[in-house]
């Protein structure tokens, strides 16, 4: 089920916390749209659940802690007016809206999205000529397998791989260890980012049915960052 979001975390006033749209999302994914325009705050009440899947919502004397292990799936424009790197319309923002408009997204936010893609507008002609790609019905079982191979290999999805676990599960050969340092380096990977990265990484070998992480699998998972580094400098 998928949850849009008109107020996130916390649903009502009043002193009895009740779980939020974020815990109604528990399970399922949680998309928001144009993600800057949620005030910074509500977006930074995110942070907590998509590291621990679970939420504490204090109200007056009270506290609770409710279930939040959700998807979180979030679109946005490149700038306000939606036009930056667009060949088909010229952007009116200044350089100052442009910055102020991705500042509201904080360095630690996005340091907790694993997969950060950008899609560039597309010309109509583009789109009245694509050929179709793999149906959902082809992809849905290629993950329902992935799933199933996490399964099978240790009781969990790859997401919730954890210490001892995600060392043991996502371990590197040389090449991949190498890899990985140098592109920590060079985007300036928290720790939190670089164990996403291998999660990202594991999960693109199981796609593929491939036992052992390989370095391409890396590859692919690092480069699905690059967006926060560049959003982020
Ligand atoms: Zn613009």
């Amino acid at each position: 089920m998928v949850h849009s979001v008109a107020s996130i975390g916390r649903s009502h006033s009043g002193s009895h916390p009740r779980p939020g749209e974020i815990s109604l999302a528990h399970h399922g994914i949680l998309f928001l749209d144009e993600m800057p325009e949620f005030p910074r705050a509500v977006l930074e009440v995110l942070r907590e659940p998509l590291e621990s899947g679970e939420i504490h919502i204090a109200r007056a004397a009270r506290r609770a802690t409710f279930p939040a292990r959700f998807q979180l799936v979030a679109a946005m424009n490149p700038c306000p007016c939606g036009h930056l790197g667009d060949p088909q319309q010229v952007c009116r923002c200044t350089p100052a809206q442009i910055s102020q408009y991705r500042n509201r997204l904080s360095g630690p936010l996005l340091d907790r999205i694993d997969i950060q893609m950008e899609v560039p507008a597309l010309p109509v002609s583009a789109l009245q000529g694509a050929t179709q790609g793999e149906s959902s019905t082809y992809w849905r079982e290629r993950v329902a397998l992935a799933v199933e191979c996490q399964w099978q290999r240790q009781r969990m999805r790859n997401a919730q791989l954890q210490g001892e676990l995600l060392d043991r599960f996502c371990a590197l050969d040389s090449a991949g260890t190498r890899l990985l340092s140098r592109a920590t380096e060079a985007l300036h990977l928290s720790a939190r980012g670089y164990h996403r990265v291998l999660r990202v990484a594991r999960s693109i070998a199981d796609l593929e049915g491939s036992e052992s992480i390989l370095p391409r699998h890396l590859a692919e998972a690092v480069q699905y960052r690059r967006m926060a580094q560049s959003l982020a400098q």
